[in-house]
């Protein structure tokens, strides 16, 4: 995937490998009070670049840590952060719109399983563990996907389609 920015000034012709997300953004475009649409820059930020910019920033992860969160190699997530920070610092000094979207992630998500009635669901990272299984109330409920380690059967995830591989 190339993404090219309304300037045409960053291409990333190179291969995504995917990378590991726990949330999807709010929102996903932000732009300056009183231009004109037309006559604004825009910030294409990717998806992952936001989440190491939430890893890093919001949640004060050091970089080896954000790299395990994303599934990345740690020269990969600073090379991330980096692009992430210098695009938001551009948009907030030149007043450019922000745009969120693309890039190459999964969203992980944690699969329960209730011992009880065999039913299976998915929540995202971060909004703690359920008390009972919604549908039968039983108590008796696991978590299915591993903890986070690797590529087990129970990522759940969407992107581009490609491949799983292992960051650089
Ligand atoms: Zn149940």
């Amino acid at each position: 995937m190339t993404i090219t920015n309304p300037d045409g000034l960053r291409t990333m012709p190179r291969p995504k490998r995917i990378r590991q997300v726990a949330t999807q953004p709010r929102t996903d475009y932000f732009k300056p009070r009183g231009i004109l649409l037309r006559e604004l820059s825009e910030v294409v930020l990717a998806i992952e670049e936001l989440e190491a910019l939430r890893l890093a920033d919001l949640d004060d992860l050091n970089q080896a840590a954000g790299a395990e969160r994303m599934d990345v190699s740690r020269p990969t997530f600073a090379r991330i952060l980096h692009e992430a920070r210098q695009k938001v610092a551009d948009a907030l000094v030149n007043g450019k719109a922000l745009r969120i979207e693309g890039g190459a992630f999964e969203v992980a998500l944690r699969v329960f399983r209730c011992a009880a009635c065999d039913k299976e669901w998915t929540m995202p990272f971060g909004t703690g563990r359920p008390d009972r299984c919604n549908a039968c109330g039983s108590v008796n409920i696991s978590r299915m996907d591993g903890q986070r380690s690797g590529a087990g059967p129970g990522r759940h995830g969407f992107g581009l389609g490609h491949g799983r591989k292992r960051g650089a």
